[in-house]
């Protein structure tokens, strides 16, 4: 019998909840209010709280939140962006949204984040922020970011579409820099059942900006006082869900640390690179990623054996033929190597520990026989990418 465990399943989260759901929703549907009105008010003000940040702005999407954070900070044509490659293309399509320069830094090899040396290397007189991604639930290395940034008189746009809840130092993902951009796309940590996103400050100046930008730049009703301004709004039902979800944010952060330990435990000698949580603070495990040198062939018989995985991501942003005309000459030697070699697991707080066992056992039965076959000429083409 082959297994038929799936990368994700949002039906089991939305069943556990789902009476509460339900009352939120047909609430929202009675009132007649539905675009920016009380349940938008209170998420915001429960998900500021959350965040230990003064201000949290609901808007549409991760993505536009990040552009809005852009506009907001008056990053324009001219100016350069210091992002990372290996989190998707999201940070390109802002920066280049505003009709600025992304420049691609290499990352840590062992956090996936941000290299803060490769950073400060980057700086020129045409920096104008620094948007590092907190990648598959873990923080960038604020310490260094931050003081990089301050040093230079950069603002630091934090990417935590990936890292509801988790800490540096004991401050969340969303409080350290300027701005922070959060995506409540269905798969996140704090996901809707649609898209959503929120950004958090501060500043109350700035809160004040982005309220403007989210809806058209007006400062009252159609009389428009910002340049750069979209429609991207946070809507009532997706706000009511996501309060009756952020409850539960805390523990179910909690079961993918504790899923996370068990896959650690389970395959500590399977020969691979497995993630670590960083010392200085709470990793919540968006992504359970390792490492596998024959990564396309561990997939493919993960994928036979009924095991959904993914790939986050395959192919970096500065690879990409919309962005390659961005691409650092000497390229990034870590992202690239990094890309061939990632694989993620299932991960999501309703995985069951007799999942989370079967996976494991059928991640170490695979790289075991991978390692016992000697490769061919034959099987080249399938490991390579
Ligand atoms: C999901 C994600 C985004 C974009 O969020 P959307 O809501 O899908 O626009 C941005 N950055 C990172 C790191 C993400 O994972």
């Amino acid at each position: 019998m082959p297994l038929n465990i799936p990368f994700g399943d949002l039906k089991r989260q939305h069943d556990a909840i789902r009476a509460d759901l339900d009352i939120a929703i047909a609430r929202v549907l009675d009132s007649g209010w539905y675009i920016l009105g009380p349940s938008v008010s209170a998420f915001e003000e429960a998900f500021a709280a959350f965040c230990n940040a003064r201000f949290c702005v609901g808007v549409a999407n991760g993505t536009e939140a990040l552009q809005l954070a852009l506009t907001a900070l008056g990053v324009g044509p001219g100016d350069e962006v210091i992002t990372v490659a290996n989190a998707s293309v999201y940070q390109a399509i802002t920066i280049v949204a505003v009709g600025a320069r992304p420049v691609f830094v290499d990352v840590d090899e062992r956090s996936h984040t941000m290299d803060p040396a490769a950073l400060e290397a980057a700086i020129t007189p045409h920096t104008r922020a620094i948007m590092p991604v907190h990648l598959y639930g873990r923080m960038a290395d604020m310490d260094a970011i931050m003081m990089i940034a301050d040093r230079y008189g950069i603002p630091v746009i934090e990417d935590c579409a990936q890292a509801h809840g988790a800490t540096w130092r004991g401050r969340p993902a969303g409080s350290i820099g300027a701005l922070g951009c959060f995506s409540f796309y269905p798969t996140k940590n704090l996901g809707a059942v649609g898209d959503g996103g929120a950004v958090t400050t501060n500043d109350a100046a700035l809160a004040e900006k982005i309220r403007r930008l989210r809806q058209y730049g007006w400062e009252r009703k159609y009389y428009t006082r910002d340049a750069g301004g979209l429609n991207s709004r946070l809507d009532e039902l997706q706000a009511a869900i996501l309060s009756v979800k952020l409850r539960h944010l805390p523990a179910w952060n909690a079961r993918r640390r504790a899923i996370a330990a068990m896959y650690n435990d389970l395959l500590a000698d399977a020969g691979l690179i497995l993630p670590e949580a960083p010392p200085e603070g709470d990793h919540v495990f968006h992504l359970y990623v390792i490492r596998a040198a024959e990564r396309d062939v561990v997939q493919a018989r993960l994928r036979e054996q009924g095991i959904g995985t993914d790939i986050h991501y395959p192919l970096p942003t500065h690879r990409q033929p919309v962005y390659a005309p961005f691409a650092p000459r000497e390229g990034l030697p870590t992202t690239e190597r990094l890309a061939r070699e990632i694989l993620s697991l299932p991960m999501f707080p309703e995985l069951t520990d007799d999942e989370v066992h079967a996976v494991a056992e059928t991640v170490r039965e695979v790289v075991r026989t991978e390692n016992r076959e000697p490769r061919t000429e034959n099987q080249e083409p399938r490991t390579k990418n």
